[in-house]
């Protein structure tokens, strides 16, 4: 990559997101940050990835703090091209592959931390994943989960039924997914992975950086799936575990899964104000402007696999209407 190819791209990224009261904000949502390619996660970035992703990134936009964008869009004094960068849920890799990344690029981030896996735990996508990971080779039979026998020849099959299963459990109720998501780890011959998530150290240790921690619940239920009062727990105590942990206000808030209408509703957006959180964001794609709700801000996910492609689609989505707003 080289910066010079990407000086056109900038040009036009400042005329879509002007600075000012015209500004539009955008805010890009990782995951994981893989310490290595892995055949089974192919659609999470390598840290050789997420360089060059941010490498562009800065070069094309003004990164910010999530924190600072929501004030100075609400006020209109948003930089000319300003950009945030998000992660989900509190992957380890975010600590120990991505933190020092950020670091040696001088980039703030905002990490929201689904509470109850920190310290050993998997969400329940993980544990299908990490089981399918390990089962051997041949025909698995799974009669009392309801699960056809399947042949697994390779990395393919298993990224394949892993897949299928976590769609066909996502938006069970919370604790039912659970019970279903265990049922099958228990199918593991190997005991799963307990260092996949953060540990309670390490999202301190992101603070300290200077990073920004922010809540994603506590269990990461899929709120319109989920009992109003077990929602509005979620909610809070999600938030209440890091301040306790950190020792100072978490005033950021995102969705888990985060589709408007359809894994939350306003029910949930009004629960998150009233907790008062400063602001949410969704995963409406799309830009945010001044008139845009702060407790819905949209985040979108670039994909390309080259600097010029991965460029274009941040300038894509710059030219995307708002979308989803209205739930
Ligand atoms: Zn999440």
């Amino acid at each position: 990559m080289n910066a010079i190819s990407l000086m056109p791209l900038r040009a036009l990224a400042g005329r879509f997101s002007p600075a000012g009261s015209k500004a539009r904000l955008s805010i890009l949502i990782y995951h994981r940050v893989l310490a290595r390619p892995d055949a089974l996660l192919s659609a999470e970035p390598d840290a050789h990835a997420f360089r060059w992703q941010l490498q562009v990134l800065a070069s094309l936009f003004n990164v910010l703090p999530l924190s600072e964008a929501v004030e100075r869009l609400a006020k209109g004094t948003l930089p000319a091209r300003a950009a945030c960068i998000t992660f989900d849920d509190g992957y380890a890799d975010n600590a120990t592959v991505a933190l020092p990344i950020l670091q040696e690029l001088g980039l703030p981030a905002t990490f929201f931390i689904a509470t109850g896996y920190l310290d050993g735990g998997l969400m329940f996508n993980d544990q299908i994943l990490e089981t399918l990971r390990r089962v051997p080779e041949g025909t698995i039979e799974w009669p009392e989960l309801g699960f056809e026998p399947r042949l697994i020849r390779g990395d393919q099959d298993r990224k394949q039924i892993a897949t299928e299963l976590i769609q066909g459990l996502k938006h069970l109720e919370p604790d039912e997914r659970q019970t279903r998501a265990q049922a099958i780890a228990e199918r593991s011959p190997t005991p799963l992975p307990t260092d996949v998530m953060m540990t309670r150290e390490q999202v301190k240790e992101l603070a300290a950086a200077g990073m920004t921690i922010g809540a994603h619940t506590h269990r990461h239920p899929i709120l319109a799936r989920t009992p109003d009062a077990q929602a509005r727990a979620e909610i809070a105590g999600g938030r209440e575990a890091l301040e306790q942990l950190l020792g100072e206000p978490v005033r950021l808030f995102a969705y888990p899964n985060g589709k408007p209408g359809q894994d939350y509703d306003h029910r949930h957006v009004v629960m998150v104000r009233e907790a008062g959180f400063a602001a949410a964001v969704s995963t409406a794609w799309g830009v945010s402007t001044s008139s845009s709700d702060p407790h819905q801000l949209a985040r979108f996910t670039p994909w390309d696999q080259t600097p010029g492609r991965f460029g274009l689609r941040l300038l894509r989505n710059l030219m995307t209407h708002e979308s989803g707003h209205e739930v």
